[in-house]
């Protein structure tokens, strides 16, 4: 560490509240020591009303760029000089660029998501996608999904609030993006689920699946699995879902759980900052060796 940080180290930072749990310092600390460039990533714990004075902190610090976190993601897109495509239409930012003082504000998730299919082999050009959910990282599937040539994206959220927000992504799609047919039901059943399930990809994209809801699927007609149905999840705690491994049992071939989506995201970022490609297999090894004990984390 003493020979890490100089008097010329620049700093970046995560904001949000809580970030004491978040993996984001170890990958790009980690990523940054790899490709020898003279930064440093610090979490800082920020609440939403705190935004403003961290974002000044950023520009009177000269920081490259920084992450957003829970709560901070729509107040800070709102405080943003220029917005991504994605970004402006979720009016959420999860990643900000610094040039010079002038803050862009980008939303890598979805992007994390759509590189995760491709690392499996799996384009979402053209292809027809029901996403099960409407909260921040479903909506920034349906987004990136749709920039990205998606035919039709179907959404199903249960009768709570955020069924609005599936309406309104829709609404805006339907302007943004209107090659892309985007429907929206309550999921009250699987009877209109297994009716729109003749998708190419079905995702479930709600807090279904995560510890402590870890026993629970939204998919309960297993008649719903065909064999060329892709199925992903973006949760990765546990790093298989129900979802996963009823649809791997029932003959899906394709089966993505939600970890690479959160490398990707991460990925996407540090291009951002760096320009360079993260250095992922390498940090996925010394992730390894750390759950080994091998590195005496
Ligand atoms: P959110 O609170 O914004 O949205 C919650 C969603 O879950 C909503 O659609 C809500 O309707 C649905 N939901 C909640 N309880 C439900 C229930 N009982 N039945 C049916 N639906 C229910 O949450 P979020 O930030 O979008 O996170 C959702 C999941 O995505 C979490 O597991 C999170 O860890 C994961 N995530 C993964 C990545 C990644 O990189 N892999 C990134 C972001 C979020």
């Amino acid at each position: 560490m003493e020979q890490r940080i100089k008097g010329t180290t620049g700093l970046m930072m995560l904001i949000g509240s809580p970030v004491g749990h978040s993996g984001s310092p170890a990958m790009y600390n980690f990523s940054f020591q790899h490709h020898g460039l003279d930064y440093a990533y610090m979490a800082f714990d920020i609440k939403e009303e705190q935004v403003a004075d961290a974002l000044a902190a950023m520009r009177l610090f000269k920081m490259r760029g920084g992450n957003v976190t829970m709560p901070c993601k729509n107040e800070a897109a709102r405080q943003m000089d220029e917005l991504s495509p994605a970004a402006r239409i979720i009016g959420a930012v999860n990643t900000i660029v610094n040039e010079d003082g002038k803050l862009t504000g980008h939303i890598t998730d979805g992007i994390g998501f759509v590189r995760n299919l491709q690392e499996h082999g799996v384009e979402v050009k053209g292809k027809k996608l029901v996403v099960l959910g409407a909260g921040g990282a479903a909506t920034a599937v349906q987004v990136q999904c749709a920039l990205e040539g998606a035919k039709a994206i179907t959404i199903f959220n249960a009768d709570d609030p955020f069924l609005d927000r599936a309406r309104s992504t829709a609404e805006k799609l339907k302007t943004e993006v209107p090659g892309c047919e985007v429907k929206v039901f309550c999921l009250d059943g699987q009877e209109k689920l297994r009716e729109e399930a003749d998708a190419d990809i079905l995702v479930n994209a709600t807090l279904i699946g995560m510890k402590p809801h870890d026993g629970q699927s939204l998919v309960t007609d297993k008649s719903i699995f065909r064999p060329d149905l892709v199925v992903a999840d973006v949760v990765y705690n546990p790093m298989e879902t129900k979802l996963i491994k009823e649809a791997r049992e029932a003959g899906c071939a394709k089966t993505i759980g939600g970890s690479g989506m959160l490398l990707w995201q991460g990925a996407a970022a540090y291009k951002l900052f760096t320009g360079l490609d993260m250095p992922t297999d390498e940090y996925q090894e010394y992730q390894k060796r750390c759950e080994d004990g091998a590195d005496g984390k």
